[in-house]
Order: C-alpha cells, then sequence, then structure tokens
C-alpha cells in the first residue's frame, strides 16, 4: 500500500519510488491522474484500475497475480490508501491468502492538516466526510458536538459553505476550529480561529472556497479546559491579592499556572474590583 503525494508530486519517498518501480504491477483508483504523477518520477510499471465498483471483483484476480507473478502495488489518486479511499477488502483478501501486505507510508491530508493546525492532537476522531444532505449532516454532525477529542473532517468545494454553516449550528459560533485547503499546493491555506469567523472569511471570498479541505474542529474538552483553567487562576490571585500588589500577583500566578501574564493581569484586576 503505497502513499502518494497529496498536492506536491515531491512528496513521493524514495522507498515509494523504488517500491512502485520493482513491483510487477500497480494498481490505481484512476490510472490516468497517476500516469502523470508516476510519469514524473520516471516509473513505466503497468498500471491497471482499482476503485470503489470493482474493488471486490479484482480481489481474486489480484490474489491470483500474487501468486504467479509475484509484488503489487496498491495506491489511490492522492495520499494514504484506506483513507477515505477503496482498498481495504483488498488488503483483507491478500492477508487471507497468506500474503504479506507492507505500508509504504507518506502523505495524508488529516495528519498534514492535524500538524499545522495549532489544535491538540494527542487525541482525534477522524470522521471522513460529512454526509451531503442538509438535515443528515446536522444529525451526523450533533453526535460528535460533545466529544472531549478533536474532530476531523474532509470536504470537497461544492459544500464546503454548507457544511461550515452546519458546524457553527451544532458546534456553536465560539468553536475553534481550523481549516486546511489546498495543503502542499499553490494556493495552500491555513485558517484557525472561530468557526463564526473561519465561515464568514470564506463567505466573503469565493477564492477561499475553491480546492480541498480538511476541517480539523477543536474538542468540547478545551472549552472545558480553558473554563478550569480560569477557575484555577482566579482561585489563585484571590489568594495572591491578599498578600501582594496586582502585579506581582499577575506574574507568580502566571509562572504557576502557564497562563499568559496578561490574562492573569485582567483578572486581578477584576478580582480586585469586584473586593472593593
Ligand atoms: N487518501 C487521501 C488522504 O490520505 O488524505 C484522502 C482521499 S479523499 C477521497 C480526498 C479528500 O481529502 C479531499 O476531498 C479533501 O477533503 C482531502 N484532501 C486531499 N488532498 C488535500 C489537500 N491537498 N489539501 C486539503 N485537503 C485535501
Amino acid at each position: 500500500m503505497v502513499a502518494t503525494p497529496i498536492g506536491n508530486r515531491d512528496d513521493l519517498s524514495g522507498r515509494a519510488i523504488k517500491t512502485l518501480q520493482e513491483c510487477h504491477c500497480i494498481y490505481a483508483e484512476d490510472t490516468r491522474h497517476s500516469r502523470v504523477l508516476l510519469q514524473h518520477h520516471g516509473i513505466v510499471t503497468p498500471l491497471r484500475s482499482l476503485h470503489e465498483h470493482n474493488e471486490a471483483a479484482r480481489a481474486d484476480l489480484m490474489v491470483a497475480q500474487l501468486r504467479d507473478e509475484g509484488s503489487l502495488a496498491i495506491i489511490s489518486d492522492a495520499g494514504t490508501p484506506l483513507i477515505s479511499d477503496p482498498g481495504y477488502r483488498i488488503v483483507r483478501a491478500c492477508q487471507d491468502a497468506g500474503f504479506a501486505v507492507s505500508p509504504i507510508p507518506g502523505a495524508s491530508a488529516l495528519i498534514a492538516a492535524l500538524s499545522v493546525a495549532g489544535i491538540p492532537t494527542d487525541r482525534f476522531l477522524y470522521a471522513g466526510f460529512p454526509p451531503a444532505k442538509s438535515a443528515a449532516r446536522k444529525t451526523w454532525l450533533a453526535q460528535f458536538a460533545d466529544q472531549r477529542c478533536t474532530l476531523v473532517l474532509y470536504e470537497s468545494p461544492h459544500r464546503i459553505v454548507a457544511s461550515l454553516e452546519a458546524i457553527v449550528d451544532v458546534f456553536g459560533p465560539e468553536r475553534e476550529m481550523c481549516l486546511a485547503r489546498e495543503l502542499t499546493k499553490r494556493f495552500e491555506t491555513i485558517l484557525r480561529g472561530s468557526c463564526s469567523d473561519i465561515l464568514n472569511t470564506l463567505q466573503n471570498d469565493d477564492q477561499q472556497q475553491r480546492g480541498e479541505f480538511v476541517l480539523i474542529v477543536g474538542g468540547a474538552v478545551n472549552a472545558l479546559n480553558e473554563q478550569a483553567d480560569t477557575t484555577e487562576l482566579s482561585r489563585l490571585l484571590t489568594t495572591l491579592l491578599k498578600h501582594m500588589p496586582i502585579k506581582t500577583a499577575a506574574k507568580v500566578a502566571s509562572e504557576m499556572t502557564g497562563l499568559p501574564r496578561k490574562q492573569a493581569y485582567d483578572l486581578g484586576v477584576r478580582l480586585n474590583g469586584n473586593d472593593t
């Protein structure tokens, strides 16, 4: 299973190139599309099609080919096969027939987007594409609204605005998110802000509605964490302010909580105001 670039043709690893050159046959989702990439890297291995509609039928043929000819490579149009792309039936069929299936890792839009989102990545849920119809999309999104982990979605240009509108409705306008557009390509754009800010940006600029998208929505826990941080800061400042001026209290509280000094100072001013 060979990962291919998600835009920039040079994001194909040396090992991927070697594997694609040395295998007996490459199965690709769209042979015309993949031929361009293969030609760019001087790969002339025979190419056959493998897509959603012929995956089941291809399994027997591919197992027989593995027995008779040797190794095969599978690629998708972009990124890592099986990630919102076909292939898992083939992997199973080959494994069940006793063949080793090895990953040749590389690009995947969701991982590339997470790496620049500036949103916690310690736990995330990749949910693929939201449903196309408006009512189904909202119901589907609602199941993730209270999830504490980061949510990762894929979206196409025709539905990006409708999906952002639904995200604002379901997750609330203030939930933090990142929109990663056209990663590794000429018009690569990474936007981070509240869901409503990002929706506004796209609504006000048609150019930003073009291309391929990964949407990363911060988990509900982050909102809760912020609340917990503020509560802790407030408790600490209340004690410190009894013994020192606001500026010193803010400095100490900031060092102890890791929160910005300005946030501690502003809260200190408010607390002092409340106390007097
Ligand atoms: N297998 C691919 C992967 O590993 O990322 C995903 C294939 S899925 C059919 C295609 C979707 O991936 C696009 O509609 C878009 O949501 C996302 N995608 C692919 N390339 C992208 C890119 N360069 N920038 C942003 N999103 C991308």
